[in-house]
Parts: structure tokens; C-alpha cells; sequence
């Protein structure tokens, strides 16, 4: 059984304007509307957002651009009692 980073995404970003790929590693912007992308590995993630951090994310970017380890931060139990 895996976890649904997809599902935990959206838990923690109900507003984000989209969230796109898989894994445990979520790079999120936080500009204008939260934007979501997940990453199977940290070095995906830290890549990805060194790219955002020089080129900008989209046309509101204000620079705040977050990895965020759903593996580490969240636990699974936690996730299931707050679908339940
Ligand atoms: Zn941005």
C-alpha cells in the first residue's frame, strides 16, 4: 500500500490552482495561488525549484517557493483521521 501524496496535496492545499506529478517530495510556490508539484526525490524537487527560484513560476510570482517533505512531515495515520 502506498501513500496518495496526490491526496495529501490537496488536503494541506485546497486552493491550489493545480497540482501535478507524484511522490513524497512537494515543491509549492505560494504566489498569487499556491501551485503544486511533486517529486519522487528531494534532488528533484530542489532542482526544480531552482528554476523557479531564477526563471519565476508564473505571471504573480513573489519568490515563495517551498519544498516540503510530506513523507517526514505528515504522517499517514494523520492523513486517514482527517478523511474519515
Ligand atoms: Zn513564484
Amino acid at each position: 500500500m502506498t501513500t496518495d501524496y496526490r491526496k495529501m496535496a490537496k488536503a494541506f492545499f485546497p486552493d491550489a490552482a493545480w497540482i501535478h506529478g507524484d511522490g513524497r517530495y512537494a515543491l509549492v510556490a505560494f504566489c498569487r495561488h499556491a501551485t503544486v508539484s511533486l517529486h519522487e526525490t528531494e534532488e528533484s524537487a530542489q532542482e526544480q525549484k531552482k528554476i523557479i527560484d531564477e526563471t519565476g513560476c508564473g505571471g504573480f510570482c513573489v519568490n515563495a517557493h517551498k519544498v516540503i517533505d510530506f513523507g517526514k512531515a505528515y504522517s499517514h495515520d494523520y492523513l486517514q483521521s482527517r478523511e474519515e
